[in-house]
């Protein structure tokens, strides 16, 4: 549940300096001037006073230590949950709001997990002690230990109503034990540790751990969450979309290693790098004459104490001013292990070895040249196997026939029954299974009213940001509207092309960019240079291909009177140029693709036209024949 944040102010500037008398009382605030609402700070060491009530934010601040404090963290440093505290300060200051769904069950068929706490937890309470954190925490987040001494974390939604629980060993790990697990028979969703004890109004620290954020809430930063399933599962992001667009400031700790700050890259765009924070903690200790290299929050509090904790949250960064970056700091680019998507033609990939994140890729080729099959498998089904999620802006196919071409693809040959020579067949099991495998992973541009390139840009950003898509396809640059007359026609298309660029490295994904060239006398292999517009479209790319179809007469090819030939005819039925590859350079090569019709797929080899895709778990002992033994495939129709 959202409480809408107008009625918690209003609450609080209700109930104004009487907070603060309220919470000087109930803490015993050392000096408390009740004139001016100035204490000494409860929570650091000082001798003159620091806390100052502020009127606007209706919350102590301290000048020393930089804690904040108001009503709702009172209340909820009693143990209420952060609804709790709001529906008592609501009570207190006559405030109406029907709290009606509160700690109600409201996903039908969610496996909801059972309590479980033995009333003693001796075992996590002497192994965390270990770990210095206090049973006043656990108390605090509600950790349990169950029958076989483990550590028990209770997820709550932001309704209070337990929805996960997880597992862990309380005793330190060793190599091949289980790290964690979640309750048998109960539903996972990936909520957010601690969520329910997060004051909104309040920065949030994100931990990668259930025992780091008790580390950080131990330390006294109490608005802290742990993700669900370490720093490589990112599904929380969307899950708690609407919990963490509340803040305005989010402080992102995780651990100091490669997974760590993989979560930390990938993490801070998508949650919007305008309110992220970055922390700067220790990274090494030297301890009787040892280096030791300190990974998470938790070795911090162990080594170093609470105050190094709250000094490191304090002292968060904003990030960096995009667009400018010290060269010292550039990431090495490594190859091998750049992310990016394999092409899946063979030959292709040994060129460009796949196509990296961050990059955009231009496609051109005539009207009915192929354009529409490349961009389906190779742009759309390709990453969709290799398990990314994709946006299609498809300014010439009608979404029935996105699917539809999209799912003869996806089906493959094995699959797909031709009747009448045309007519192709699914079964329906066939295509339900289909579905359910790229159900909410393909998300297709659905508004005709509206294709400019700021509204395309703007559902791209959501879509990178909410949905974590990585692969953007827009089909084609002429179909958006650049939102300018003929005039400023090229201008307005250099100025489209650097924004997908800045995209595609700011969010760190690949972008398909399909133009047309520019009107050729005849049907010919195509350039460089016969993209239509200005150079710089090209320029700009990372990548630029194009895609000619084989014309019967360069199929035929051109006999010599001597039974051979003066051109020789070619077998393929397209052939897919790569004029520019700016990553591994190699470049200017031709790749001779056979199309086969049924299944709307391109292939170099067997394996390729009878590639499975992953909603297909089959195992198939026979092999498809090979198109070319019999009559060459049909020609594709249309494009
Ligand atoms: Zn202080």
């Amino acid at each position: 549940m959202i409480i809408p944040k107008e009625l918690i102010d209003k609450a609080k500037s209700k109930m104004g300096e009487r907070a603060a008398i309220i919470i000087a009382e109930e803490l015993n605030l050392k000096d408390f001037d009740e004139k001016n609402l100035k204490a000494i700070c409860n929570w650091h060491e000082e001798d003159t006073p620091s806390l100052v009530w502020n009127n606007k934010n209706n919350c102590f601040h301290c000048f020393g230590c930089s804690k904040n404090y108001g009503i709702i963290d009172h209340y909820m440093s009693k143990g209420l949950t952060y609804l709790e505290a709001v529906e008592k300060l609501f009570n207190e200051t006559g405030i109406n709001y029907k709290f009606g769904e509160r700690s109600v069950k409201t996903k039908r068929e969610y496996k909801y997990p059972k309590y479980e706490s033995n009333p003693n937890k001796n075992k996590v309470e002497k192994y965390l002690a270990q770990r210095c954190i206090s049973k006043e925490t656990l108390d605090y987040c509600d950790i349990g230990e169950d029958d076989n001494g483990n550590i028990v974390f209770n997820y709550y939604d932001s309704n209070d109503v337990l929805t996960m629980v997880k597992y862990r060993p309380s005793r330190k790990l060793k190599k091949g034990d289980t790290k964690s697990w979640c309750q048998k028979n109960a539903d996972t969703t990936p909520l957010l540790f601690n969520m329910n004890r997060i004051d909104p109004s309040q920065p949030l620290l994100i931990c990668e751990g259930e025992i780091d954020c008790l580390a950080a809430i131990e330390s006294g930063f109490k608005n802290s969450v742990s993700v669900p399933f370490g720093a490589s599962d990112k599904t929380w992001i969307e899950e708690n979309w609407d919990f963490l667009e509340q803040f305005n400031k989010i402080i992102i700790w995780s651990d100091n290693d490669e997974p760590g700050i993989k979560m930390k890259r990938d993490v801070i765009p998508r949650l919007g790098e305008w309110k992220c924070y970055e922390v700067d903690p220790p990274t090494k200790i030297e301890k009787n004459g040892k280096i030791i290299e300190i990974n998470d929050i938790n070795e911090v509090l162990y080594l170093f104490g609470k105050e190094k904790v709250l000094e490191v949250i304090n002292n968060a960064r904003e990030m960096p001013i995009t667009n400018i970056i010290d060269l010292a700091n550039v990431q090495d680019f490594d190859l091998q292990n750049s992310e990016g998507i394999y092409s899946g033609f063979k030959i292709l990939d040994n060129w460009i070895y796949k196509f990296f994140f961050g990059c955009l890729n231009i496609i051109t080729g005539i009207n009915g040249g192929g354009k529409s099959v490349l961009v389906n498998q190779m742009c759309i089904a390709e990453p969709l196997n290799q398990g990314h999620n994709i946006f299609v802006f498809s300014g010439e196919l009608t979404k029935p026939q996105l699917k539809n071409w999209l799912e003869l693809n996806f089906a493959g040959r094995r699959h797909i029954k031709v009747e009448d020579n045309h007519i192709r067949k699914i079964k329906p099991e066939i295509r339900q299974k289909m579905r359910d495998w790229y159900k909410d992973r393909i998300f297709v541009y659905d508004n005709d009213k509206d294709h400019t390139a700021t509204t395309i840009l703007s559902k791209m950003e959501e879509l990178a940001r909410k949905k974590g898509v990585k692969v953007f396809v827009i089909d084609n640059l002429m179909m958006v509207d650049l939102e300018c007359g003929i005039d400023g026609l090229w201008q307005k298309q250099k100025e489209f092309i650097i924004k997908l660029v800045n995209f595609a490295n700011k969010f760190n994904v690949l972008i398909h960019l399909v133009a047309h060239p520019r009107k050729v006398e005849a049907i010919r292999r195509l350039t460089k240079l016969d993209i239509s517009g200005s150079g710089d479209i090209t320029n700009l790319a990372h990548y630029v291909m194009a895609i000619h179809r084989v014309t019967p007469k360069e199929k035929e090819g051109i006999p010599d009177n001597k039974g051979g030939y003066k051109v020789e005819p070619i077998q393929y039925d397209c052939i897919l140029d790569l004029f520019k590859n700016r990553i591994t350079g190699t470049q200017d090569k031709e790749m001779g693709l056979y199309f086969d019709l049924p299944s709307y797929r391109f292939w170099t080899n067997l394996e390729e036209l009878d590639i499975q895709y992953k909603w297909d778990k089959e195992k198939y002992n026979e092999k498809l024949p090979d198109p070319r033994d019999a009559n060459k495939p049909e020609f594709m129709r249309g494009d």
